[in-house]
């Protein structure tokens, strides 16, 4: 049997009918840019975060850069964020001409390690960009003691984990911004690009708001250098049409991701990540921290040995299984931060063996059980077939 990584149509398809009068209703209103949908989902975003305000945005990309270019980042000024990370968290602090300090992770939890960010602080590090990977938040008490004892400003990169708790509180609203993204395989997929930051600050949010369109208030005398990082009506809508799922969404991504836990565990030589396994471990599975409520927009194996993973992955794919690696380059060796003098040069030792090991598979939320016990079965014939060498 195959199953594809992600299938967007299952998602989607079921709700055509809602989603096609949600085009019609923007179609006849006309009203294409920031029409009352905008602020509707923002305000739906903003109430299921527990945020004081929501911002929607055209990508989480721009989320993250809308919300450095508030927060004042400039020329000259350091931000530590994590190595292993999509490219977007790292390339908007370059882009607002500050310079990307990589930090290396946290093997059980492959988020920013506190402890390396600590020491990579200097006069010159004016914010910290946590990034909730693949679900899970990162140490955000630690990461918020570090930002206050040092006057840091704090963006959540929440991209994926929009819904995702810390200690009971929701990602994105414990620093000064949280971005999110709705790209179509993050958990709230839109139908294009399109993303939002939320805040709890009067000021910040009347600056990215304003940021949002060029930086004017009113329209044509501009106040800042903004940009035109607005969400479209259309996707707004269309994002609402979704959102009342989202709950069940998440729910059984959850119960797919415990199926896997559960089954995956029982097989010989399969540990759960503990940042220490031993050298007879065959397959690590990921591991929700005690504190937190993990969304899974990804289930990230590890495959711990030299050229494992990649044997591993291939003898999914014969058989049909859909993986991907998230991310087989930490951006430290990215070309555009190590030859350029864009970043400041940094050494990632866990970063790199991760980005080595890690495999996700499939753990969209309406995986059939036939498709999750296939990947199971799958995975134990095939982890058979690339033994471990000393
Ligand atoms: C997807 C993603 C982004 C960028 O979001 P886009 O909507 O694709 O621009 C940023 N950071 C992380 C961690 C992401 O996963």
């Amino acid at each position: 049997m195959a199953v594809p990584l992600l299938d967007l149509c299952a998602q989607n398809l079921p709700l055509e009918s809602e989603l096609r009068n949600a085009f019609d209703r923007v179609l006849a209103s006309g009203h294409f840019i920031m029409g009352p949908d905008v602020g509707f989902l923002e305000a739906e975003i903003a109430s299921l975060v527990g945020a004081k305000y929501a911002i929607g945005v055209s990508s989480g990309t721009d989320a993250i850069l809308l919300a450095l270019m508030a927060l004042g980042i400039e020329a000259g000024d350091e931000v530590l964020c994590p190595s292993f990370t999509f490219f977007a968290t790292a390339g908007c602090i370059a882009r607002v001409g500050a310079k990307p300090v990589f930090v290396d992770s946290d093997p059980a939890t492959f988020n920013i390690s506190v402890a390396e960010a600590k020491r990579k602080l200097t006069s010159r590090t004016k914010a910290i960009i946590p990034v909730h990977l693949f679900g899970q938040c990162a140490e955000m008490d630690s990461i918020m003691e570090l930002a206050r004892s040092n006057g840091l400003f704090v963006i959540e990169d929440a991209a994926q984990s929009l819904g995702a708790r810390y200690k009971g509180r929701f990602a994105g609203t414990l620093g000064d911004f949280g971005s999110f993204s709705f790209f179509p395989s993050k958990n709230l997929g839109a139908f294009g690009d399109a993303g939002l930051i939320v805040t709890n600050d009067d000021g910040l949010r009347e600056k990215a708001s304003i940021l949002r369109t060029h930086g004017s208030k009113p329209k044509y005398y501009h106040k800042y250098i903004g940009g035109n990082f607005r969400i479209d009506t259309l996707q707004a809508a269309l994002l609402r049409v979704k959102l009342p799922h989202y709950h069940r969404y998440t729910e059984q991504r959850k119960a797919n991701a415990a199926y896997y836990s559960d089954k995956l565990s029982q097989i010989d030589g399969v540990t759960f990540q503990t940042g220490e396994n031993d050298s007879n471990t065959r397959l690590i599975l990921p591991k929700v921290q005690d504190d937190r409520d993990h969304i899974w927009n990804q289930y990230t194996l590890r495959v711990p040995g030299k050229g494992r993973r990649d044997q591993l992955r291939r003898l999914l794919t014969e058989a049909g299984i859909g993986t991907e690696i998230y991310y087989p380059r930490p951006m430290h060796l990215q070309d555009c931060f190590s030859q350029s003098g864009a970043a400041v040069q940094s050494s990632c030792p866990v970063a790199e063996l991760l980005a080595n090991e890690v495999l996700s598979i499939p753990i969209y939320p309406e995986l059939t059980t036939a498709q999750q016990e296939a990947v199971v079965r799958q995975l134990s014939i095939s982890i058979d077939r690339v033994p471990l060498l000393d």
